[in-house]
């Protein structure tokens, strides 16, 4: 017979002679046992859990308080197997009980018929045993399959019961918790993930009995959430299911897109309107010059308004033109731009103004890094940004531009101000046409728009960091120039 074929059994005797007959008896009865007997002060935890035993059978003779010992002792050490304990009687009568996993019913035996029944009786108890593990066994594996599914879906799921505990809880919210997902069993949900307004709206599923759907902002990420009633057999909500997704990315996404899209919108409106304007600014600038040539040389007052007007079509041509800047060359042509050199070029264009402002440059770049990008454009960004910094620093200060690599493919280019910063509430306007805090004269607001279509119609992003009093600092991500 193989050895596998053969059911251990191990039997705990006491030291009386006779266990040693059970044993014997026991294994001829039925030759598909495999007795072990030990005494009991040779049990040991590392013996039962190393020899798999399908059944514990106790000496029927074991005294009382042995009996007790023993089972507490069992128990301590997790033994899963069954144990049969057979209590003898005054009248000679013995009672087989089957602890655990024993569906067998308790049997009452003539001490002389023991030995028969006994082997019947230790069958039917690893018989049931077996039964038990197979549907345990059955029952931890679709558990663990469910569980795994649950796992490998990226978004938050768990489910809760009507004491609002978690049920059920997937790895993404554990790892949110630094914890493993069966540690949250048992817990309050909304003490592990959400706020007092989410906990609400999931609960109500208990009580409205439909799928609820709401979109909430928890520690700064914003959740789609979804709750769904799980219902019982007898057709009440036993659980809710949730549903969360983390949307911040693709929020931000949306918002930038329609930022862009308003921004290139305006952008081709208002290059459509400069070019009407410029002939009618023309005219008018004719008609000025000529004023100016044939007024007498003593009308101070007429040539001080005709100056007046000079200076504001200069003002108004200055605009006109930097409209039709990006939207007249939009054939752009992209080339490798070093980045240190053009850098260096753009400065020492306003190294001047740098200076006599006080303000301290330096830059910082770990190796040449290499864009691909259309060199005016980003000449035409990196100056729009400068001035603004220069502007932002009338007492002086330090402007540092650094380069480093962003992921595999691009390339961040940062110019940091400490200027005056800007303030929260302007931070979404800064990009839009016009949009200016500086006095009539100074400032046209076109410089940041111009420079947000230059760098993202060309697959580049502009993006902005600021702390009022402390400075600015702007983001240029470029594509990075790849050598084939
Ligand atoms: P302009 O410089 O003509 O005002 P811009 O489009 O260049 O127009 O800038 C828009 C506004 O953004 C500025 O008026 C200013 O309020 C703000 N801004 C831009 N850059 C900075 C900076 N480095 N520090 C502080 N504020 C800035
Ligand atoms: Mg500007």
């Amino acid at each position: 017979m193989m050895e596998g074929a053969f059911q251990k059994v191990l039997l705990l005797k006491s030291d009386c002679e006779q266990a040693d007959l059970i044993e014997e008896k026991l294994s001829k009865v039925n030759s598909k046992l495999q007795i072990d007997a030990l005494r009991l002060s040779e049990y040991t935890a590392e013996t039962v859990s190393k020899n798999n035993y399908k059944t514990i059978v106790l000496d029927y003779r074991l005294p009382k308080q042995d009996v007790s010992a023993i089972l507490a002792q069992l128990k301590k050490d997790r033994v899963l197997a069954p144990i049969i304990v057979p209590f003898g009687n005054d009248n000679g009568e013995i009672l087989i009980k089957a602890v655990k996993h024993g569906a067998t019913d308790d049997v009452v035996v003539h001490e002389k018929d023991y030995l028969t029944v006994l082997p019947q009786v230790i069958q039917k108890t690893i018989d049931q045993y077996q039964l038990d593990i197979c549907w345990r066994n059955l029952i931890l594996n679709s558990k663990r399959k469910l569980q795994n599914t649950f796992d490998a879906i990226t978004d938050i799921i768990f489910q809760i019961n009507h004491k609002s505990e978690i049920t059920m809880a997937n790895r993404t919210l554990a790892n949110l918790c630094h914890t493993q997902p069966e540690k949250l069993i048992g817990r309050k949900f909304y003490e592990v993930f959400g706020q007092s307004h989410t906990a609400a709206s999931i609960v109500s599923t208990f009580r409205t009995c439909e799928p609820i759907n709401f979109e909430e902002t928890i520690n700064g990420e914003i959740y789609e959430i979804r709750s769904y009633p799980v219902f019982g057999e007898n057709g009440k909500v036993e659980l809710v299911t949730a549903y969360c997704k983390n949307v911040t990315e693709k929020k931000h996404l949306e918002k930038s897109l329609i930022q862009s899209e308003k921004l290139a919108a305006i952008g081709l409106l208002s290059s459509g309107i400069a070019h009407e304007l410029r002939n009618p600014l023309n005219i008018i600038e004719t008609a000025r010059y000529f004023m100016s040539e044939f007024l007498p040389v003593e009308d101070q007052e007429m040539r001080d308004k005709l100056e007046i007007i000079r200076k504001n079509i200069q003002r108004a041509s200055s605009i006109i033109n930097n409209l039709l800047e990006f939207s007249c060359n939009s054939q752009q042509e992209r080339e490798p731009i070093h980045l240190r050199q053009i850098i260096e070029n753009t400065i020492s264009l306003i190294g001047k103004q740098l200076s006599s402002h006080n303000i301290d440059f330096s830059f910082v770049s770990a190796e040449d890094y290499v864009a691909y990008f259309n060199a005016d454009s980003i000449k035409q960004a990196l100056l729009n940004i400068i001035i603004n910094a220069i502007h932002a620093m009338p007492n002086g200060g330090r402007l540092t531009i650094s380069v480093e690599p962003y992921g595999r493919d691009f390339v961040n280019v940062r110019i940091a101000d400490t200027g005056v910063g800007i303030p929260e509430e302007n931070l979404p306007h800064i990009f839009t046409p016009f949009f200016t805090t500086k006095e009539v004269g100074v400032g046209t607001g076109l410089g940041l728009f111009v420079t947000h279509v230059l760098i993202e119609r060309e697959g580049g992003k502009v993006s902005v960091q600021s702390q009022v009093n402390e400075g600015t600092t702007f983001t240029l991500t470029l594509p990075r120039f790849k050598e084939k």
